[in-house]
């Protein structure tokens, strides 16, 4: 058989093993139908049934409380960076109205967003396009300079009762629809270590988790909003998961004064219809629905390869929790013992247990007269990519934006695969001395 390949792309991403096997043998006759899945009708029930696993599978493994509903949507991350920014509005000019609060204006009420990486700035980019009233409460690279770290909630201007913000809240009778936070930057490898917590607790808290979901356990019921794009740590690209808070779920027509919610964006219809408004990406939930049932058990998928993926005992999202924070500390321990290696996160409660970026340097950082070079950092850290490619180790080139090296290991990444990262990582050092 050829030779073992570890897959350290962000996304799409290492799919486990065990399920792409299964995916295979049901590919053609799913479930004793005698079609494949990706011909049957969404109209179903053998579809509607998997539609409705899928969801209670996420909402045990999650722990997700009765009053929030799960979505499945389409149009991956981005999509969502608009669909918070409608759903929210909308929400918020609804509840205004109805407390009787003067300004009519949609576009007075506040929207506030945690920058800490470049996914964050999009999103805030995207409510900017959208003409929502953006206000960064916290901007990571202003205040230290790059993206390394989370500054000290108490720095942040959130609508806290006691903030700056709130204050102006106070004389425009306007709270906040939403604050808005990205739990783990995918590109800058900034992961937050807690739930923010300094923020009028009336304003919903929404979090992007494409790139950490199921890694952790998490509380759902902080949250207004939790979303998701599925091809990191849940499944193929092409699905986005939603939780939302029940009370939240608010649509909006022309005659309310506002935007009309675009239906394929709508919280509201999508939930009426249980995900099932229009045709859904069965496959991409399919496949999905596999990667919960291997998060619940992964022994029920072992297939007879001869690889062990996992101790047995090891099941659901606190045992991948466990096997996350055992990868990541390894191979930042071996970043860190190194000499030609630096690891761009600086703070360290925020570096990410999923993407690893880090920098290589031909000048050694035990040595104090080295000279950096920086053509030559970057002619170096394209021939680390190339030799990690040869040896099977694929995609560690950092994001297009940033440059570097990035490992990204995700649940499905075995600890075996960064055991071979950091072996091969010493064997390259060792060739530059
Ligand atoms: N948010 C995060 C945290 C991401 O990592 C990404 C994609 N890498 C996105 C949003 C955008 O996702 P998509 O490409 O599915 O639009």
């Amino acid at each position: 058989t050829a030779p073992r390949k570890w897959n350290f792309g962000a996304g799409p991403a290492m799919i486990p093993r065990p399920v792409l096997e299964r995916a295979q043998s049901e590919f053609l006759n799913y479930e004793s139908t005698g079609v494949s899945l990706m011909e049957l009708s969404h109209r179903s029930d053998t579809y509607e049934n998997l539609n409705n696993r899928a969801q209670q599978q996420l909402r045990q493994l999650l722990n997700v409380p009765a009053n929030y509903k799960i979505i499945f949507m389409q149009g991956g991350g981005h999509t969502q960076f608009a669909a918070v920014v409608y759903n929210l509005l909308a929400w918020r000019h609804h509840q205004n109205r109805a407390a009787g609060v003067a300004s009519d204006d949609w576009r007075a009420i506040p929207v506030d967003y945690i920058v800490t990486g470049s996914w964050s700035i999009k999103a805030a980019e995207e409510a900017k396009r959208l003409g929502a009233n953006v206000r960064i409460v916290c901007d990571a690279k202003k205040s230290l300079g790059s993206f390394k770290g989370i500054p000290e909630e108490a720095t942040w201007k959130t609508s806290d009762p006691n903030g700056e913000l709130r204050t102006a809240d106070r004389d425009s009778g306007l709270t906040p629809a939403y604050m808005y936070y990205c739990d783990n930057e995918t590109v800058n490898g900034v992961e937050f270590p807690y739930v923010p917590s300094m923020h009028d607790p009336a304003v919903p808290l929404v979090c992007d988790m494409s790139s950490n979901i199921l890694s952790r356990p998490v509380d759902v019921s902080k949250f207004g909003v939790i979303y998701a794009g599925a091809q990191k740590n849940i499944g193929p690209a092409g699905l986005s998961v939603v939780i939302v808070r029940e009370d939240l779920l608010q649509t909006s027509e022309m005659k309310d004064g506002l935007f009309p919610v675009p239906l394929m964006l709508d919280y509201k219809t999508m939930v009426k219809n249980n995900s099932l408004y229009n045709t859904p990406p069965m496959f991409a939930i399919y496949m999905s629905s596999l990667v919960f049932e291997w998060l619940v058990d992964p022994a029920a998928q072992r297939v007879q390869d001869g690889e062990q993926y996992f101790e047995k005992e090891l099941i659901g999202v606190q045992a991948a929790a466990t096997r996350n924070e055992r990868k990541a500390s390894k191979l930042y321990r071996a970043l860190d013992e190194s000499s030609i290696y630096r690891i761009v996160v600086e703070d360290k409660a925020a570096r990410s247990k999923m993407n690893v970026p880090f920098r290589i340097s031909a000048s050694r950082k035990d040595d104090p007269s080295a000279v950096a070079d920086k053509a030559k950092d970057e002619a170096l850290e394209a021939e680390f990519v190339a030799q990690a490619e040869a040896r099977g180790l694929l995609q560690l080139a950092g994001h297009r934006s940033v440059g570097g090296i990035r490992a990204s290991i995700y649940n499905a990444m075995p600890e075996e695969g960064v055991d071979v990262l950091i072996d091969f990582m010493k064997e390259f050092e060792q060739k530059q001395q």
